[in-house]
């Protein structure tokens, strides 16, 4: 089995998430006493959220691609970036080693197209939501992307920094995310890419009529596959 390389701490609420899906995953496959063989690197993300807040992304690009080389050290054969957002500078973390870094982009793409569906909603910060990087790696895959209204996607991004991250899960916060994914829906979308780490801590396939697509859960899988992979 190969060494699956995690950066985490982004918020560690999801990385935990990482861990045990891997785990999981693992043993499903395997059976027996099996489990995932990990190294797993976490940083202070009050590091990171200060530099997003900033907009000091070069910054931020260098402060995770120390992580990535420090992961290769530890034995690590493919490197995984716990979180949407700061795939903001995937290239940089990418090219820090000589293994392969799975783009969690990439990864949701391939199973939102697997499931037939073109036309997706996205939920995740306002980076994630605003900004090209993420949309566009769908849109490179043929997928088109609406976002919420920007009512929207100030209570879904609020409920991430003010709850999620902190491991706080509201029935409140569930409701509007319900109300914001049905708002998608009624535009046409298809299905509903869950595009934040922490996301799937609070909403699931039963709280929308259209398939979702848990960014964290299909990383993950994705990342296995390959470790198990002859
Ligand atoms: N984990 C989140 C994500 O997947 C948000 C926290 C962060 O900014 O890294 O985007």
């Amino acid at each position: 089995m190969r060494v699956i390389g995690l950066i985490g701490g982004m918020s560690w609420e999801s990385t935990a998430e990482y861990y045990r899906l891997a785990n999981e995953l693992v043993r499903e496959r395997l059976g027996g006493y099996h489990s995932a063989r990990v190294v797993l690197t976490s940083v202070d993300f009050a590091d990171v959220e200060r530099l997003q807040a900033s907009g000091d992304w070069a910054a931020a690009g260098e402060l995770l691609a120390a992580e990535a080389r420090r992961l290769r050290a530890a034995g690590a054969e493919v490197v995984v970036l716990c979180t949407n957002t700061m795939h903001k500078v995937a290239d940089a973390v990418a090219a820090a080693v000589d293994v392969p870094f799975l783009h969690l982009a990439d990864t949701t793409a391939d199973a939102v197209r697997a499931a037939g569906v073109q036309r997706v909603g996205l939920l995740g910060t306002r980076f994630t939501m605003e900004q090209d990087f993420y949309r566009e790696r769908l849109a490179d895959h043929g997928l088109e992307v609406l976002v919420p209204d920007e009512a929207g996607r100030a209570v879904v991004h609020r409920v991430i920094y003010d709850e999620l991250v902190h491991g706080v899960v509201r029935a409140e916060s569930r409701a509007a995310y319900v109300d914001v994914m049905a708002g998608l829906v009624a535009r046409g979308a298809e299905g509903i890419v869950l595009g934040c780490t922490e996301i799937e801590l609070l909403v699931g396939a039963e709280d929308t009529s259209v398939p979702v697509f848990p960014t964290t859960r299909l990383h993950v899988r994705a990342a296995v596959a390959w470790a198990l992979e002859d």
